[in-house]
């Protein structure tokens, strides 16, 4: 099944602003609302659809990734690159909005329904090498797990749970309630169970009864080669651990490379700069060049000018999808010599006298003088 479009999904132009992407998610909100359209399984689905709208709408990085890519940009199959939450991070809020609505008391069955636990972001600073030809890792982090005493389930081992008599288990009682938008059935936490449907008699001691721990976990990770700052490795399910036995969270690796001494890159293409004596310009040599293998034998011809750029094909960086490398390009730069030997300066002079050229007498100062009398 094909998407709508999310900006048709809310009746609004593309470029509404914030404010009117707000008003007319509520509006549309407040009439699709399941609560207010029970049984109807179009207004349920036109719901969700407003929603998932919304959740990238509202979101500017997400916005602006749809705007640029579409549904592909924030689809969280997307693939390499930054995921698409679901519906865990933003769902919280938009009832939390909807509730505001109705002047509160409007909760939802999902609040005992099993949650996704939250992403990590975890900044990973590498190599320049080990973005070219990638490398194994590895990182430590902190996250929670279910509480290893309890098993997550937060009553001390050994004791019992008991059903919330109150709600029955549900986490949540209904009742009817007379609204301007006539007469709707609420649904409310429950009080006793505070929503988990349960009754702990002894709180587990490790985690006070909230079946979390927090941990640090070291896990290690394979950086495909080619990656590059701005890079971001998906790692599904290591994120934090899931509320009523949902699934964990995943772990975003935000890769962020360390600047080389001697190499920049764009793109997949490196660059480096290589110092050549005015004698190797003129008269032509064989130069070492670095890469990011081994050393490149180059011979520059006879006559090169400082600033000219060579390139070597296929030895830049592999690109990151595994087919084909970037290339290299060297600048090489003529240096003038800045201390000469008397000969060195003689030769010159005689190549000036030579091409026809003034060049400025060297005069011997008082303290050369005085060198010369303790070298000479
Ligand atoms: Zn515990
Ligand atoms: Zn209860």
């Amino acid at each position: 099944m094909s998407k709508r479009d999310y900006y048709e999904v809310l009746g609004i132009d593309r470029n509404a602003s914030e404010t009117e992407i707000k008003r007319a998610f509520r509006q549309l909100a407040k009439k699709y609302h399941p609560d207010l359209n029970p049984d109807n399984k179009e207004a349920e689905q036109k719901f969700k659809e407003i929603n998932e709208a919304y959740e990238v709408l509202s979101d500017s990085d997400k916005k602006a990734r749809y705007d640029r890519f579409g549904h592909a940009g924030v689809d969280q199959n997307g693939g390499f690159g930054q995921g698409f939450g679901g519906f865990t991070g933003g769902f919280g809020d938009i009832f939390e909005d909807i509730f505001d609505m109705f002047g509160g008391g409007f909760s939802s069955t999902r609040k005992n329904a099993p949650r996704k636990g939250s992403d990590i972001k975890y900044r990973l600073d590498i190599d320049f090498e080990e973005a070219a030809f990638g490398a194994e890792k590895e990182i430590e982090f902190s996250r929670t797990e279910n509480c290893s005493k309890c098993n997550g389930t937060g009553a001390e081992p050994g004791t019992n749970k008991t059903k919330c008599s109150k709600c029955s288990g549900t986490g949540e009682i209904k009742y009817a309630q007379n609204t301007p938008f006539g007469k709707i059935v609420r649904v409310g936490t429950c009080d006793i169970c505070h929503g988990s449907g349960e009754i702990i008699d002894k709180p587990c001691t490790t985690c006070s009864g909230s079946g979390k721990e927090r941990k640090t976990r070291k896990i290690n990770i394979k950086i495909p080669a080619g990656v590059d700052t701005g890079s971001v490795i998906p790692l599904r399910g290591e994120g934090e651990s899931g509320e009523k036995g949902g699934p964990s969270g995943d772990l975003y690796i935000y890769i962020n490379v360390k600047p080389h001494e001697i190499f920049t890159r764009e793109g997949n293409d490196i660059f480096c700069e290589v110092p050549i004596s005015f004698v190797q310009a003129s008269l032509g040599a064989e130069i070492d060049i670095p890469s990011l293998e081994d050393e490149i034998k180059h011979v520059i011809p006879e006559g090169t000018q400082t600033g000219t750029v060579f390139k070597f094909k296929n030895k830049g960086i592999p690109n990151v999808r595994g087919y084909g490398r970037g290339d290299q390009y060297v600048k090489v730069v003529v240096k003038v010599p800045t201390k000469l030997t008397e000969n060195q300066r003689e030769l010159l002079k005689q190549f000036a006298i030579e091409s026809g050229e003034r060049v400025s007498e060297h005069k011997k100062g008082f303290f050369d003088k005085v060198k010369d009398a303790f070298t000479g």
